[in-house]
């Protein structure tokens, strides 16, 4: 996708604050942070939205859970606790077309979010 911030991100035509990476993932800090960590996990591939999401894709969306869970674990997240996010469309705020996963730790975070 020409146009798709994410897209550039993984073509390397821009580069981010890089985490971690793996084949098919990956994990980078947010530009605006909410949380003493908040990083994006992305798909190399290109997919819009959650609803975009194929039956194949199914493995793909369990490495970017493991990304986090790795970097969870490296920045020593796991007892005190954190957050997995996905934002999809409007009502949700969803705000670059290339699903990504949000991870957030470091501080108390609230529910309901907002
Ligand atoms: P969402 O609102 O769920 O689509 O989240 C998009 C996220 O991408 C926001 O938290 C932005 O702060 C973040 N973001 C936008 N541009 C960049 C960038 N160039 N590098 C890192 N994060 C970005
Ligand atoms: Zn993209």
């Amino acid at each position: 996708m020409d146009d798709c911030l994410f897209c550039k991100i993984a073509a390397g035509d821009i580069v981010p604050d890089l985490v971690y990476e793996t084949k098919s993932v990956l994990v980078f800090r947010d530009i605006n942070p909410q949380a003493p960590l908040h990083v994006l996990v992305i798909p190399r591939k290109h997919i819009s939205t959650l609803n975009d999401l194929a039956v194949d894709d199914a493995g793909l969306v369990g490495e970017m859970v493991l990304a986090a869970q790795h970097v969870v674990a490296r920045e020593d997240y796991a007892e005190s606790g954190y957050r997995l996010v996905m934002n999809c469309n409007g009502d949700a705020g969803q705000t670059v077309f290339h699903i990504h996963l949000h991870l957030l730790a470091g501080r108390p975070l609230t529910w309901p979010p907002g």
